[in-house]
């Protein structure tokens, strides 16, 4: 064997390549395409944050914090849930800060799931569900959601399939992962939903993994329904958040789980040893700037106002719009476009609006592991009216 070679060893995620989202950035960078893909607001967080987070350095906060997260922070969090959805959780032993969403979920999965456990997501799924339940060792059961359509054939709304998730229920599931307002269609969880999914694992073990990283993005008067606000939900729930789509700052990395102290202690298990602790200035910042409820009461008017700019423009092009009462995501339909690019694949059509017409998107069929293919692409809305309106520019040219 060549000593300068690397030996080879068994990839541990062996179909797993480059996410999505970090393809599509690159080529819209690429490109110079407008980049209505990876969702990340295009406008600057409140100068307000950010001084925040400057008094916080400039007052010395800058050693580790507490490995549970700062506790100013902490309290904060247990506030507004309380405010919000009416549930308390200590602050001390219910609440854990990390690094985004993204880990919240990694280490919420590590911490419960083991080899031959099984994990039901609903698809479209976000990327990161599939491979933490991979490491852990767990089986993914994969249900779909249920499109309901009206009588021209247009999606009218999503729902879950109750009777499909109740069939997969069994005893080996430990765990259900959910996700309200949902990424990538933007359906909703009402309460009725709550309590299906309440009924249905009341004598089973299962616990629940709820992602709910765009809960202040829901739109037309409805509410944002958290596992938090259904006590006997609570009771079995890691509830994820995350600052950056709430406060415009996805860059910073700063999320929060929210469980009872028997799931919380075996979260910071796992947490402990895989971020120890997250960045404290950041934290303090936050803290102050969260404790203000004026800081997410505006937050679904002024995305309403984004998602309502962006579907009016989109409903004078061929896209075919389909419903997004949440998330600061909008699908659409290209299929009916009539031009020869139609005809292509999700991931396709999103290089080439990306390289040729100047728009990144996201395949919806990267939310699903088999194949699926339903000729709908994601529009992330999260940006200033004037990207919107060029995005919108280019898209009414096709
Ligand atoms: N949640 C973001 C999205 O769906 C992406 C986050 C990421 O790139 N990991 O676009």
């Amino acid at each position: 064997m060549n000593p300068l070679e690397t030996p080879s060893f068994p990839s541990r995620l062996p179909k797993v390549g480059t996410t999505i989202f970090t393809v599509m950035s690159s080529l819209a960078a690429e490109h110079q395409a407008i980049n209505l893909g990876q969702g990340f607001p295009d406008f600057p967080c409140d100068r307000k944050l950010i001084a925040d987070v400057n008094a916080a350095m400039l007052a010395d906060h800058n050693q580790y914090p507490p490995m549970a997260g700062v506790a100013e922070l902490r309290h904060s969090i247990s506030q507004k849930i309380s405010r919000l959805y009416s549930h308390h959780y200590d602050a001390d032993t219910e609440i854990t800060i990390t690094a985004g969403g993204t880990q919240a979920i990694f280490t919420a999965i590590l911490s419960c799931v083991g080899p031959g456990d099984e994990v039901i997501i609903i698809e479209p799924a976000f990327d990161c569900y599939r491979p933490a339940i991979d490491l852990a060792g767990g089986k993914t059961i994969a249900i779909s959601l249920q499109v309901v359509r009206d009588e021209s054939g247009q999606v009218a709304s999503y729902q879950i399939p109750w009777d499909v998730l109740a069939n997969a229920v069994n005893p080996k599931t430990r765990l259900i992962l959910i996700n309200t307002p949902h990424n990538p269609t933007g359906m909703v969880w009402d309460k009725s939903d709550l309590n299906h999914l309440a009924a249905l694992v009341r004598d089973t073990s299962a616990l629940i993994l709820s992602d709910e990283v765009y809960e202040h993005m829901v739109y037309d008067g409805a509410k944002h329904h958290s596992i938090s606000s259904h006590p006997e939900l609570a009771a079995r729930s890691f509830l994820v958040s995350s600052f950056g789509k709430t406060y415009h700052v996805t860059g910073w990395k700063v999320g929060y789980v929210a469980a009872p102290s028997a799931l919380t202690k075996e979260f910071r298990k796992v947490h402990q040893f895989n971020v120890f602790a997250v960045n404290t200035p950041m934290q303090y910042g936050l803290a102050t700037y969260l404790a203000d409820e004026n800081h997410y009461l505006n937050l679904p008017a002024f995305y309403q106002a984004k998602r309502d700019f962006f579907r009016a423009g989109l409903s004078k092009t061929k896209f075919r719009l389909l419903p997004s009462p949440g998330s600061y995501f909008q699908c659409a339909d290209y299929s009916a476009l009539g031009i020869p690019q139609a005809k292509l694949n999700e991931a396709d059509f999103c290089k080439w609006l990306t390289s040729e017409v100047g728009v990144a998107a996201i395949p919806v069929s990267a939310f699903y592991d088999q194949p699926t293919e339903s000729g709908v692409i994601r529009f992330c809305f999260a940006k200033q009216e004037q990207t919107l309106a060029n995005a919108l520019q280019r898209l009414q040219n096709l």
